[in-house]
C-alpha cells in the first residue's frame, strides 16, 4: 500500500502537477484468473472501478491478473505476506494452506447460492470465515457466486461407480476429496490450462463452472458428456484483504473496500445467472453434439456416503472444522425447509 498526502506534498509546488491525479490510497490487488477472463476477472476490474467511483478517486486499485503474477493459486500467500493488499480467488483453492478454508466456497450436497448467502450474511458464516482467515492476517468478504455448477465434462458415460475408479478428474475443493472417496483421482488445474489438459489426456474429465463459462472453453470437443450438478451448488469467490493494510485505513476507506466487494458480488452473481441462461439457450442450436446427463442414482448415493464420511473425519480433525460443519448443517436444515415449501413447491405447482 502507498499513501500519498497531496496537500502536504504540494508545499513543494513542483510536485503538485504530477500528483494532481494520484489517489490518497493506492492498493495492489491480485486475482486468480487470466487477464480479462469473463465474469471472474472482469468483475475484479469492475470492483476496482467501483472503489474508485465510490471513494471519489481517493482510492486507486492496481489489478494484476495471473498473466502478471504467474501464480493462479498464490493469492492466499500474496495477501498474507502483504505482497498484495487485496486478493480475489476461491477460498477452497487453499485447503493445503489451511484445511478450514475449504468450507467457504461451496460444499457438495450443500446450500444453494441464495441459501449460502443467507448463511454468510445472516447465519454467522462470514464471521466463521473471518475467524479462520484472521489466523493468517487476512480479512475476507464475499465476492460473487457462479450459482449452480454442472457436474462436469466426461469423455465417456458414467454408468456406475465402477466407471469412476481411477478416473483422473480436475475437481478442486471438498468435491475432489469426495471423488477420491469413490476411487477417482482428483487434481486442480488453473482456468487457463484446462482445455489443454483435457485434450492431451492429462485428465479424463473435468468440472469447471456451468454454461456461463464452460461452452466458450471448448470442452465439449473432447468430452461431450455434460453431467448435471451435485458438488458445487453455490461457488462463492472471495475478496481477501491484508489485515495490517485494512487496520491502517480510515473507517470510510475500509467501508468502501468491503461494501464494494459485497456489491461486486451481487453483480457477479446476477451476471452468472444471466450468462448461464443465455448460453444454455444455445445448447441445442449451437452445440448439438453435447450429451446432457444426470449421474445415476446409485452414483449420487455413493458420492453422498463418501461426503458424509469425510465430514465426520473433518469434524474430528479440529474444533474449528467441527463448528463450521455444524453451523452449515444446522443452517441448511432450517433454510432448506423453507426453500422446499417456497421455491420448490412453486416450481412443482406451475409445472415448468
Ligand atoms: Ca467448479
Amino acid at each position: 500500500m502507498r499513501k500519498t498526502f497531496k496537500s502536504a506534498l504540494c508545499i513543494a509546488a513542483l510536485l503538485c502537477t504530477s500528483l494532481a491525479h494520484s489517489a490518497e490510497i493506492e492498493l495492489k490487488l491480485a486475482h486468480s484468473w487470466p487477464k480479462g477472463f469473463p465474469i471472474f476477472g472482469t468483475s475484479v476490474d469492475e470492483y476496482a472501478s467501483l472503489v474508485e467511483e465510490l471513494s471519489d478517486g481517493r482510492i486507486a486499485i492496481k489489478v494484476d491478473s495471473r498473466n502478471k503474477h504467474k501464480a493462479a493459486f498464490g493469492i492466499f500467500d500474496f495477501v498474507k505476506s502483504g505482497q498484495y493488499d487485496i486478493g480475489q480467488s476461491a477460498s477452497y483453492y487453499y485447503g493445503g494452506k489451511d484445511p478450514d478454508t475449504l468450507f467457504f466456497t461451496t460444499m457438495p450436497f450443500g446450500m444453494t447460492a441464495l441459501e449460502q448467502y443467507a448463511w454468510f450474511h445472516q447465519g454467522g458464516g462470514l464471521e466463521l470465515a473471518n475467524e479462520v482467515y484472521a489466523k493468517h492476517g487476512i480479512e475476507v468478504m464475499t465476492g460473487g457466486n457462479t450459482t449452480m455448477q454442472m457436474g462436469g465434462w466426461f469423455s465417456k458415460e458414467i454408468g456406475s461407480v465402477a466407471d469412476l475408479e481411477g478416473l483422473k478428474m480436475r475437481i478442486p475443493g471438498f468435491g475432489g476429496k469426495v471423488m477420491a472417496g469413490v476411487g477417482a483421482v482428483p487434481t486442480n488445474i488453473p482456468a487457463g490450462e484446462l482445455f489443454q489438459a483435457l485434450e492431451r489426456g492429462t485428465i479424463d474429465a473435468l468440472e469447471w463452472v456451468g454454461p456461463s463459462l464452460d461452452l466458450r472453453m471448448g470442452f465439449h470437443k473432447v468430452a461431450p458428456y455434460y453431467y448435471t450438478g451435485w458438488h458445487e451448488p453455490s461457488t462463492e469467490l472471495m475478496y481477501f484483504f491484508n489485515k495490517k493494510t485494512m487496520d491502517s485505513l480510515p473507517t470510510w476507506a475500509r467501508s468502501v473496500l468491503l461494501n464494494a466487494a459485497k456489491l461486486t458480488g451481487f453483480n457477479m452473481t446476477v451476471q452468472s445467472q444471466h450468462e448461464s441462461s443465455v448460453n444454455w439457450g444455445l445448447i441445442t442450436t449451437e452445440y448439438p453434439n453435447i450429451e446432457v446427463r444426470d449421474f445415476p442414482a446409485d452414483v449420487i448415493e455413493a458420492l453422498r456416503e463418501s461426503n458424509n464420511a469425510l465430514l465426520k473425519v473433518e469434524a474430528a480433525r479440529s474444533e474449528m472444522a467441527s463448528r463450521i460443519i455444524k453451523s452449515q448443517a444446522d443452517y441448511l436444515d432450517t433454510t432448506r425447509a423453507w426453500t422446499l415449501i417456497g421455491d420448490q413447491a412453486y416450481l412443482n405447482n406451475i409445472g415448468k
